[in-house]
């Protein structure tokens, strides 16, 4: 039996060290083949010559995988994916945020109880910041509502059979979201509820920027339903216009020239935004179609360090 643990990192040269002694005695301690599969997303600082100190010191037990530039993590976690050729894949976050301490329970519901998809569940958020525990209610509760998939509270940590993962290989879509596409493989999946720890180097490497290019990728990736939300607008606009058109009328034949100057001003802008809108909508889309036609590899790896052996 062999278990990959699968870690991305990002600007990350201090925690690789830390990270590293904390896995392998606990590895170790499990008495099985083991291996880390630590991929660097393209970071500016030293974090490719830290898992190059890592590989020279447990040569047999840790593999570093660098993509050329920083891709990000959705695209670090495929990368790692698609190399991870073992019975199992640990995929958890490089700062140790994902307690380490829960593998043995994530291997024994594998192992003995024969699921295929173990999954951590952050009992509670963490020390985060107000806005950005807003943010992810909103954020969860959207998808919850045009996807179906309830994924709050989901994490990426995340035990894969080697089913899963070979299954996870033959999605074509170039901008993923895990944690969606894991909940629509489906498999016997269990999750188990983990405290996030807190990060003892360094901050979150998330930006908003990214974040919001996550949310909008995982919404359109996985409901059109914003798209038929247009149709629902024009056809309230079109009620209103109607109810207007009748007023106008009666207004009319009772002798009251039709008059309102502003109310006209105040549809039109009402209107014109709703156009906006929905053509920003429909360019979200197209843009989307566009980058899946382009087809482009969705990252590029620049070093291996199996591949010199
Ligand atoms: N990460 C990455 N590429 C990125 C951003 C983050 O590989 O573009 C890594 C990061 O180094 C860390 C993990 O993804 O190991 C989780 O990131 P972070 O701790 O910043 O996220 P948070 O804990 O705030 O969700
Ligand atoms: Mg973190």
């Amino acid at each position: 039996m062999e278990l990959i643990v699968l870690m991305p990192f990002y600007n990350e040269e201090k925690q690789i060290p830390i990270s590293i002694g904390r896995l392998i005695p606990l590895l170790d301690d499990l008495k099985i083949q083991y291996s880390l599969l630590l991929v660097d997303d393209g970071s500016r600082d030293g974090t490719w010559n830290a898992i190059l100190n890592g590989v020279q010191q447990y040569p047999d037990n840790v593999r570093g995988l660098r993509l050329s530039r920083n891709f990000g993590k959705e695209a670090a976690i495929c990368a790692g994916l698609d190399v991870a050729d073992s019975d199992a894949v640990i995929l958890m976050d490089g700062d140790l945020q994902h307690p380490p301490e829960y593998i043995p329970e994530m291997l024994r519901l594998w192992r003995d109880e024969g699921y295929e998809i173990v999954e951590g569940v952050k009992s509670s958020r963490g020390k985060e910041s107000l806005s950005s525990k807003v943010n992810a209610t909103m954020f969860y509760g959207l998808f919850h509502k045009v996807s179906g998939y309830q994924l709050a509270n989901a994490s990426d940590f995340k035990l894969l059979d080697r089913k899963v993962v070979l299954k996870w290989r033959e999605f074509t879509e170039h901008n993923t979201f895990f944690r969606g596409l894991s909940a629509w493989l489906g498999f016997r999946r269990v999750s188990f509820p983990f405290e996030i720890a807190e990060r003892q180097t360094g901050a979150s490497r998330w930006s908003l920027r990214k974040l919001m290019a996550l949310s909008i990728n995982a919404i359109t990736s996985f409901s059109a339903m914003p798209l038929q939300l247009i149709t629902t607008i024009g056809l309230v606009f079109m009620a209103g216009a109607l109810i207007l058109l009748v007023q106008t009328l009666v207004n009319f034949f009772a002798g009251h020239a039709a008059s309102g100057f502003t109310t006209v001003i105040v549809v039109e802008l009402a209107i014109g935004a709703c156009i906006m809108i929905s053509l920003g909508l429909i360019g979200t889309y197209i843009a989307r179609i566009f980058e899946e036609v382009k087809n482009r590899p969705r990252y590029v790896v620049s070093d291996d360090t199996d591949s010199k052996k």
